[in-house]
């Protein structure tokens, strides 16, 4: 029997979580649905001075509003738990005493200062100072104690840390889902920090026991940990576990192609960079987030899915189901990504086109209601149908159809210059006897009337219907003359065009 795939997600909760995190959630949660696996959140919080209060609670919302569900995850026990790696401290010390006793890693007692000066020292001398292979031997560590004099200083409670002993002399041969093989030569790779003093295990050490233990057969995240990749591979040598597979998702880049989408880029250029609006609890600012801008959770998923990947054909909109059938990692690019605020906007659009009607009026009778406007609620219903193509958002809809809800004020001066001629004022009083004595007042019905009229005037459309859309509308723009005229009713119209002619004679 295959072995089940299980995946996990596993921000470290430092703020909140930038688009290019939710898209490696999604991608996650796409190969695991593929594959009937399981999908996993872990919060990597071992990392206390990085610990932002509220950013779980953010990551959790997320995802929640995004619709990628976790099998597995803080709230949602599983057989694995607890998924909160501050609560598994206990685990790490055991796994680290493994790695001590066969050798893997040894204490380093190196203060603060002395390795400060270390790395000053081959400032100097144009290096780089990388505590590893080739120093540890005559660095302040237990590889050039005696176990006598190792255990006197911990008995003596100095401070130490335990660092992964890197093999010498070996290449390693890694393997990446999307990027194929890489080699490394062990020798370039220093020696990390596994454990610290407080108790606490840095990212790399709880990060490969818990996707051990957590059963974890893929480990799909972003490029940035590519470079920690000969190391993971190493622990899990150590350790003498299976590895599980890496694919390393391509970087999401600014909309110029030059360099990563940052937190900063989104509000300097006008889009938002993180799924919900976030408050920092220590400076209060302020960061958009696509929830409170209006767009629809189907436009992120839709625009992230296409971040990076395709599936070899032209198709452009997926929702969360055909990308669960359509998703392979083999698809996904190596190269970064684009991202195009533009195209946004355009999945917004189309996806706008697709929500219920009945939601939409509703949340634009809540916006209409903060204007204490309150009409019918059919009548919302026929204006969103009307005039929804128009619109991206919920929050365009009110300058597409204010005109269906009241009386414009003023005229706007350039349409009234070119629709509003001398002999207006004359032609839209008769207009008004003519719309006085229709007994149906049906869209069909005024249009075909009007246009007879019009006909039978020898006069031209555009020196009546011009006017009439600027009585109506207050500007040359809306959808059908007839459609508005029918909707606000006859004595509506003979009071705009009346305003009009008062206003523009
Ligand atoms: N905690 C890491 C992060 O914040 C997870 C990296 C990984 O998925 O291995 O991105």
């Amino acid at each position: 029997m295959d072995t089940k795939v299980r995946v996990r997600f596993a921000p470290s909760p430092t703020g909140p979580l930038h688009i290019g995190g939710v898209r490696t959630a999604l991608y996650n949660y796409l190969f695991a649905k593929k594959h009937n696996g399981d999908f996993l959140l872990r919060i990597e919080d071992t990392d206390q001075t990085r610990f932002v209060e509220g950013a779980e609670d953010y990551i959790k919302e997320s995802l929640e509003w995004c619709g990628i569900s976790y099998d597995e995850g803080p709230e949602k026990p599983g057989d694995c738990g607890p998924y909160r790696q501050s609560e598994r401290k206990a685990i790490y010390v055991d796994y680290v005493d493994k790695l001590l006793e066969t050798g893997r890693a040894y204490y380093a007692f190196d203060t603060e200062e002395e390795l400060d000066a270390k790395r000053k020292e081959a400032e100097k001398e144009g290096t780089k100072f990388s505590y590893g292979p080739k120093n540890r031997d005559t660095l302040n560590n237990s590889l050039n104690l005696t176990s006598i004099q190792l255990n006197e200083k911990l008995s003596n409670g100095e401070d130490y840390v335990i660092r992964f002993k890197t093999k010498t002399s070996k290449t390693l041969e890694l393997y990446d889902e999307i990027r194929g093989f890489i080699e490394v030569d062990t020798e370039v790779l220093d020696d990390k920090i596994l454990f610290k003093s407080d108790g606490m295990p840095t990212y790399h050490l709880a990060n490969i026991v818990d996707d051990h233990l957590m059963k974890i057969t893929h480990v799909i995240r972003g490029e940035e940990w590519l470079p920690s990749l000969p190391l993971h591979v190493s622990i899990y040598e150590a350790f003498g576990w299976e590895v599980p597979k890496f694919a390393h998702l391509p970087l999401i880049l600014k909309p110029s192609g030059k360099g990563k989408l940052s937190k900063r880029d989104g509000d300097q250029l006008g889009f938002p960079v993180f799924p919900l609006e976030w408050k920092d609890p220590k400076t209060g600012s302020l960061s958009s987030g696509y929830r409170e801008e209006g767009y629809f959770p189907e436009t992120l998923i839709n625009m992230l899915a296409l971040l990076g990947w395709n599936d070899g054909t032209d198709q452009e909109f997926f929702n969360l189901e055909t990308l669960v059938q359509k998703f392979e990692l083999t698809r996904v690019h190596k190269s970064g990504a684009k991202f195009d605020p533009e195209k946004t906007e355009w999945f917004q659009h189309h996806y706008l086109q697709e929500q219920p009607l009945e939601q939409l009026s509703s949340e634009y009778l809540n916006f209409l209601a903060e204007k204490e406007i309150y009409p019918d609620k059919a009548y919302t219903e026929v204006v969103v149908k009307t005039i929804r193509e128009r619109a991206s958002f919920v929050s365009q809809f009110w300058d597409a159809s204010y005109f269906y809800f009241e009386a414009p004020k003023h005229f706007d001066e350039k349409s009234a210059k070119k629709a509003w001629k001398k002999d207006t004022a004359e032609w839209m009083r008769a207009l008004i006897g003519k719309l006085e004595s229709l007994e149906d007042f049906s869209q069909t019905f005024v249009q075909t009337e009007v246009k007879d009229w019009i006909q039978t005037q020898g006069l031209g459309f555009g020196k009546i219907m011009q006017p009439l859309r600027l009585a109506l509308v207050g500007a040359m723009q809306g959808p059908d003359v007839f459609h508005i005229a029918s909707s606000i009713g006859k004595e509506e119209v003979i009071s705009r065009l009346n305003f009009a002619i008062e206003t523009l004679s």
